[in-house]
């Protein structure tokens, strides 16, 4: 059989790209991944010990647009959960973002109270500032907090998780934790904030159950592409590959994680609790506070950050600076001359989206591009 699309990648780009065209365009779909199950890095499974864990680390879906929200309410119920992450500061666990409320974890109430003052008069409540901007303050006791956050929140992790310091990196990376002028504990503060009620990977079921879509897992565009045939090309995987790396290698960052079952109800507070500082690993998830999970035993994983090495670990990260993201438009260039081929995803536009941003995108490319032309 001939389909009309061919898509590489069973992420959410792929998954929501497939889902339109078979259900609004009536086209017919193969969705190919050489991964041994859908869902992208979004997969979640239940383990030996029942928990359901998120295979490729912590995913928290969050959004403001109401338009992704509803699209992705088709496929799921949600459990009501709103994340809050702990930071380890010497023996102390405080809110991230910092805020308000981590000033009164880690100071005397009187000195808190002499920071929070100066803060809320230059910034005012309910202002979010990147890292990188406190820094830059002239007055010196602002001066003094920024310098405490950067060294106990910003510079252990960011040079544990990239390899970098947080000025080698584009400034959009740092600012996606702010400093928060707020008493409000949360990470996110967008209107919609959710897990899947029956997981991810159920809501890629949901996503994939159509009669137009086939899926084969297993199986890598590279090495199995020639032998299906099909109409046109939608490509989620990583672009400097597609090309073969013809004008060098785009770099990625890879983790590793370290599953433990723990035989005690529960290991941490929260669901997340960061380590800027002490140890290798920058955070340790306990996935049973997304499901509220009743389970005498609980399960933890460790995050090592990794440098991505090609066929040996997976490329989870683009690291977004100015060389990297100049490399990245040689091969935007190429894609562009392209016919019937459609490049779209975290890795394919070199890009460190979040899944809701994914969601958007992959909408927007069918509606302005693959609906027209289909
Ligand atoms: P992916 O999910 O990576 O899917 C791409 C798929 O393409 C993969 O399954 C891959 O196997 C396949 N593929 C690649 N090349 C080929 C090939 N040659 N042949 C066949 N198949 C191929 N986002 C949030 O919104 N909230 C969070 O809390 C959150 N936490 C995260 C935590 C971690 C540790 C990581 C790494 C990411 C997190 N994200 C989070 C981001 C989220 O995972 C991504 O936004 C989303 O998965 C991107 O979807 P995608 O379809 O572009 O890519
Ligand atoms: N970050 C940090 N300390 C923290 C949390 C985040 O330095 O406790 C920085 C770090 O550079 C990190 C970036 O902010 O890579 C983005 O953090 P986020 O939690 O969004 O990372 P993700 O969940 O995508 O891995």
């Amino acid at each position: 059989m001939k389909y009309d699309y061919l898509i590489v990648g069973a992420g959410f780009a792929g998954c929501v790209i497939a889902e339109r065209i078979a259900t609004q365009s009536g086209k017919s779909v193969m969705i190919i991944d050489r991964r041994n199950h859908i869902a992208g890095n979004a997969y979640d499974y239940y383990d030996d010990n029942g928990i359901l864990v998120h295979k490729f680390g912590p995913h928290i879906f969050h959004t403001s647009s109401k338009k992704v929200w509803d699209y992705v309410s088709n496929f799921t119920e949600w459990i009501d959960y709103e994340h809050t992450v702990l930071a380890v500061i010497d023996d102390k666990k405080v809110p991230v973002p910092f805020n308000l409320n981590s000033l009164y974890s880690v100071f005397s109430k009187k000195v808190a109270a002499k920071y929070e003052a100066l803060l809320l008069e230059k910034y005012g409540y309910g202002l979010k500032i990147p890292i990188l901007k406190l820094l830059e303050n002239n007055n010196p006791d602002l001066k003094t907090i920024a310098e405490y956050i950067y060294n106990n929140i910003f510079n252990g992790y960011t040079i544990k998780q990239w390899g970098l310091k947080p000025n080698e990196l584009d400034f959009s990376v740092t600012s996606r934790v702010p400093v928060f002028i707020s008493h409000d504990n949360r990470y996110f503060q967008d209107n919609y904030q959710g897990i899947p009620l029956k997981g991810y990977t159920e809501l890629f079921r949901n996503l994939l159950n159509n009669r137009n879509i086939e899926i084969t897992l297993n199986t890598d565009y590279k090495i199995n592409s020639s032998s299906i045939k099909y109409n046109k090309l939608i490509y989620t995987g990583p672009i400097d590959e597609f090309f073969d790396y013809k004008f060098g290698k785009l770099p990625y960052r890879s983790l590793h994680f370290d599953f433990k079952s723990i035989n005690r109800e529960w290991f941490q507070e929260v669901s997340q609790v960061n380590y800027p500082n002490e140890n290798e690993y920058t955070r340790i998830t306990e996935f049973k506070h997304f499901h509220r999970q009743d389970s005498k035993m609980t399960t933890i994983a460790y995050e090592y950050p990794q440098e991505f090495v090609l066929g040996i670990n997976e490329p989870y990260y683009p690291i977004q600076n100015d060389d990297n993201n100049e490399l990245f438009k040689k091969y935007k260039v190429e894609s562009e001359k392209l016919k019937n081929t459609y490049f779209v995803g975290r890795l394919a536009d070199y890009k460190y989206y979040n899944m809701d941003q994914i969601v958007g995108v992959a909408l927007m490319k069918y509606e302005k591009e693959i609906a027209n032309n289909s």
